[in-house]
């Protein structure tokens, strides 16, 4: 329970409606996959940055733990509450506070939605690039606090290379308003960097500034079953270097995939027969309507002559564009026989085959009727790798982690691609981070938090 004088103080400072306690937290979820009810018995919904500065002040005197709360979309257990922690949501603060289309730069709360700011900046004209399956829940703040890649990283980069500047909040309550605007800006430390995808382990982003994109004029869409790994890396290099800059996602699927994502009782339909060993969504958006569409179909059909393509259709409309994005996105699927283990492993692309030959293996050896799926952004270096937990056993879960996560150590590999470590990834951490990294991430840690009230036990 949370201590009375906390609670009174609390009470005091903020306004009656940031204060959600008892029946008021019906219904509240902590996480969007598990759906587990809130276990935190107070919830504060701050409506601006003096507010969260306000109620960090007083639970950081208090010693009191805070679990920062976006979306909820996160995956990793990183917005977990127990009874004893306050929730601090950025729900209240989701307002776009100005678009500047010259300067292409958004100014916007942390609470606004990803989908929010998309179609904003796209009545202007410009476009967000960031873009990911939750994008009607998840938050900018939390997209920012979690570096969230994504579809298109190929060619935007990740959330980190989106933010101009930020606005945080220490866990004192100091405010650092770093709202810088410019693309360039060598003047000192860049410290918002420091909150970028430190999973609000050193402060609350409260308002953000983003980088916006000319909206492009026409987008392509082709999707191909691919005869071997070889010549799907090599299709790869050969549409980058063909479409000069206009590649925006390289999504492939191992045949299980989109086996599951082109049945019934899934609705999507198989755009190219099976039986092939790998499949890949290729997009290109560009600034020429014309061009473009032509610049894409020669790069095609040069990769069907030279056979990196066993057989292929480019979409020819909005609706099959959306139909073939429609496949990727139908992760869902995977969890028909109830909630999977799902992994975002970064590693090398030549080491992808072997990998998700040996993970397999390794899984069919010990379980053989496994369920695995693998998709992802090769073009990234990411892969999704989801297991089903039907025909495991109740305790299977470290087992699996051990044999996902081993292999990357030798080759160089992360645990984490995007969806970053919060409390479920936490041991693994030494895989992909050495003892030095992590005693600075310590260090850090102590110098921001030294009460350790911001989303303890995250992270590090
Ligand atoms: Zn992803």
């Amino acid at each position: 329970m949370i201590d009375s004088s906390l609670l009174a103080r609390l009470k005091a400072a903020l306004p009656g409606d940031a204060l959600v306690a008892g029946e008021g937290l019906a219904g509240r979820t902590e996480d969007w996959m598990h759906r587990q009810p809130m276990r935190s018995a107070l919830l504060l919904r701050p409506a601006s940055t003096g507010e969260v500065s306000a109620a960090l002040a007083l639970c950081h005197a208090a010693g009191q733990p805070v679990i920062t709360h976006g979306g909820l979309t996160g995956l990793v257990h990183g917005a977990d509450t127990a009874p004893t922690d306050v929730v601090l949501s950025l729900e209240r603060m989701r307002r776009i506070e100005s678009i500047d289309p010259l300067q292409r730069v958004a100014v916007v709360g942390a609470g606004v939605t990803l989908q929010q700011l998309q179609e904003a900046a796209e009545e202007q004209g410009l476009a967000f690039p960031l873009d990911l399956g939750a994008r009607g829940s998840a938050t900018l703040g939390g997209n920012a606090s979690t570096n969230a890649g994504g579809n298109r990283v190929l060619r935007f980069g990740m959330t980190r290379e989106m933010v101009l500047g930020l606005e945080a909040v220490l866990a004192d309550g100091t405010v650092i308003p770093a709202m810088n605007r410019l693309i360039k800006n060598n003047s000192g430390y860049d410290l918002k960097q420091i909150f970028i995808g430190s999973e609000g382990t050193l402060g609350v982003i409260t308002r953000l500034v983003l980088r916006l994109r000319e909206k492009p004029a026409r987008q392509d869409v082709a999707f191909a079953a691919v005869p071997g790994f070889d010549a799907l890396a090599a299709l790869l290099k050969h549409m980058d270097r063909s479409l000069g800059g206009g590649l925006s996602a390289f999504e492939v699927m191992w045949p299980e995939f989109y086996q599951l994502v082109t049945t019934p009782p899934a609705r999507g339909r198989a755009p190219v027969p099976h039986g092939s060993p790998y499949y890949v969504l290729i997009e290109s958006m560009g600034g020429d309507a014309a061009g473009d569409g032509e610049r894409f179909q020669s790069a095609f059909e040069k990769a069907v002559q030279d056979g990196l393509v066993a057989d292929a259709v480019v979409a020819r409309s909005q609706a099959e564009i959306a139909a073939i994005w429609a496949l990727r996105d139908d992760v869902l699927q995977t969890a028909r026989w109830g909630l999977p283990f799902a992994f975002d492993v970064s590693l090398p692309i030549a080491d992808m085959p072997a990998y998700v030959e040996r993970v397999s293996s390794d899984l069919r050896a010990r379980w053989p009727d496994v369920r695995a799926y693998v998709f992802g952004h090769m073009g990234d270096g990411n892969l999704h790798l989801v297991i089903s937990p039907d025909g495991l056993p109740a305790d299977a879960r470290p087992a699996v982690e051990r044999i996902v996560y081993a292999p990357l150590e030798q080759i160089g590999g992360a645990i984490s691609a995007e969806h970053g470590i919060g409390l479920e990834k936490k041991a693994w951490l030494p895989i992909s981070r050495s003892p030095a990294e992590i005693a600075l991430m310590r260090t850090l840690k102590q110098a921001l938090d030294p009460k350790g009230i911001l989303n303890p036990g995250r992270v590090i």
